[in-house]
């Protein structure tokens, strides 16, 4: 029988994957297990991963390559194994002390009702079940990091649930999870929960030597534009060497992994952390420089964007056009109905849209919209979809329903945002989710939605209006709409009826367009949306403090100007005549 290894490392093996593609992966987080069968037909090699020589796993999640990256410096290369969870049995033995899982499930609470057990959550339950199973469990300390522990300490005694030790909040680099796995490693008592701090600067981040699923290297960490509801935005803004993110980006390569995504909250702070320039104007010589220095590595074939921000793409509409002549060749994502590229390829960043209400925008996201005023929010979200379409970028745009304080006039506040989209002819995945107060945010004591029966017919008609605007690209055949209807009402009557109660039911209809939407208003059943009034580019820069005028690039067009002096009244005297 094998002794083990002193330390492994896993992860959920939905987590693990990357082949399959990028879509897969808010799939698993979204779509019942049930669904599974469908991800199996479209996906048939899903879980066909590849493995170094040794058994140990080609490809891990960026976070749990880091930390073998840190207890590999600290306890010896040769004493650490990062593998796939069906291969738990061949790594962990007798000597095994401390196994480290990452967990990042999504908190997306699914729309079939069945948000407990998404395919993630599923995956995840395997493997803590098999962890929990293995013969030499006695011997060695579970430890759970990732931005998921926080939802397994919810869980009503999660410790004997998923038989985990220790659930551990922060990265790898701390002296302090060191310190938590050398006592793993002598045996020592682990605290249900630690803390740990983050890095304060570039030159303590670790980057990893071995290839991470999707290509995953670090860009920045924080943000700075202070969403009360946002956790990375709780982490020091830093953006990171040039230098070792290419050399990440080549041990990548050098392995195989072709594709290549840089993690980033915003990638447009990149170049302008702690500058003389605020954060929020992009630095466009630094970004095109960075991402030429990526798809140029030998090796790489794709390249995937990861997060972003609106404001950006309004500031500097001449980077969003240079970006994409340089990165749209390297993408793997095709939108045939919708890019003008030759061979139909999109960027598909994914941008926060949060909410169409200004008032509740105000109230959770202020400066979202920097150097913009958040007043003009709709305005700032409209011109930037309209420069990203332009350049064949088709964002993931992320929505709240069901913040604290949500009225019925917050909702339809981002219905006419919805309808306005639709109105010009713009496109980005809109992608909505029930508000979940995460832990250590700003809002963390705020109450969300638990239930999908609580929502109001309002918010059922904003999340299916969304998704029925997902589907415009897939909706030009002349069967498109027909099995479509059919499906819907199909799946409403067998399943989701029960599931979401009677609010959901004219969401329903109008997501299928079982009735012409303009009945359905008419009939009072609906919402019918009311047209935005939208402010142009130049209006908008008009808005802009006069100070921050320099920072505007004259390429772009559309430079504010000062008012008018007004003429100086002449002072009449009057003269003493006399
Ligand atoms: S813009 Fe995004 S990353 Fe930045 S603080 Fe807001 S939610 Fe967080």
């Amino acid at each position: 029988m094998s002794k083990g290894k002193l330390i492994v490392l896993t992860a959920p093996l939905t987590e693990m994957i990357d082949h399959a593609g990028f879509f897969i992966q808010m799939a698993m987080a979204s779509m019942p297990i049930w669904f599974e069968w469908v991800l199996n037909k479209k996906y048939p090699e899903w879980k066909n991963v590849k493995r170094f020589p040794d058994g140990t796993a080609l490809i891990a999640p960026a976070g749990l390559r880091v930390v073998e990256e840190v207890m590999g410096r600290e306890f010896g290369a040769e004493n650490i194994a990062a593998c796939y969870p069906e291969d738990l049995d061949n790594f962990v033995g007798p000597e095994t002390r401390p196994l480290g899982v990452t967990f990042a499930a999504g908190v997306y609470t699914s729309i079939f009702g069945t948000s407990k057990q998404p395919v993630n959550s599923h995956y995840a339950e395997l493997m803590f079940n098999s962890i929990k199973a293995n013969p030499n469990r006695d011997g060695f300390k579970v430890i759970v990091g990732g931005s998921g522990g926080w939802q397994l300490l919810q869980t009503t005694n999660f410790r004997e649930t998923f038989n985990v030790d220790c659930v551990i909040d922060g990265r790898a680099e701390s002296a302090d999870t060191v310190d938590l796995f050398r006592k793993a490693i002598n045996g020592e008592d682990l605290p249900v929960t630690v803390e740990v701090g983050h890095p304060p600067g570039a030159e303590h981040i670790v980057f990893p030597k071995k290839p991470t699923t999707f290509g995953v290297v670090e860009m920045t960490t924080g943000c700075g534009r202070r969403c009360q509801f946002c956790m990375p935005d709780l982490n020091p803004q830093i953006d990171l060497p040039k230098d070792d993110m290419l050399a990440a980006v080549r041990s990548n390569a050098d392995a195989g992994n072709q594709q290549i995504s840089l993690a980033t909250e915003d990638m447009f702070i990149w170049g302008q952390v702690h500058t003389d320039t605020p954060f929020f104007f992009p630095n466009r010589e630094a970004l095109l420089d960075l991402y030429k220095g990526v798809v140029e590595t030998e090796g790489v074939e794709q390249h995937v964007l990861s997060h972003a921000t609106m404001a950006p793409a309004v500031v500097d509409p001449k980077l969003i056009e240079e970006l994409s002549n340089q990165l749209l060749d390297y993408s793997p994502i095709h939108v045939p109905a919708l890019s003008s590229h030759p061979k139909h390829k999109a960027l598909v960043p994914l941008i926060g849209f949060e909410t169409g209400s200004v008032r509740m925008a105000k109230k959770v996201m202020p400066s979202k919209a920097v150097p913009f005023k958040i007043d003009d929010w709709p305005s700032i979200m409209i011109n930037g979809l309209e420069v990203l379409n332009k350049n064949n970028w088709f964002p993931m745009l992320t929505l709240m329903v069901g913040n604290p304080g949500e009225t019925d006039e917050d909702v339809k506040a981002t219905l006419d945002f919805v309808y306005e989209m639709e109105r010009r002819n713009l496109f980005g995945f809109l992608v909505p989710s029930v508000f979940t107060p995460l832990e250590g945010t700003r809002m963390e004591n705020d109450h969300g939605i638990e239930h999908t029966k609580d929502l109001s017919p309002l918010q059922w008609q904003l999340i299916m209006q969304c998704w029925k605007m997902n589907m415009r690209p897939g909706m030009q055949s002349w069967w498109g709409p027909l099995s479509y209807k059919i499906g819907g009402l199909g799946f409403w009557a067998f399943r989701l009826r029960k599931t979401n109660g009677p609010n959901f039911t004219w969401a329903m209809m109008n997501f299928c367009g079982a009735l012409p939407r303009k009945w359905m208003v008419k009939m009072g059943k609906i919402y019918g949306g009311t047209p935005l009034k939208i402010k142009t580019r130049k209006e908008l820069l008009q808005t802009l403090r006069p100070h921050y005028w320099q920072f505007l690039r004259e390429d772009n067009g559309d430079m504010p100007e000062a008012p008018a002096q007004a003429p100086r009244r002449q002072r009449t005297r009057l003269s003493a005549v006399g």
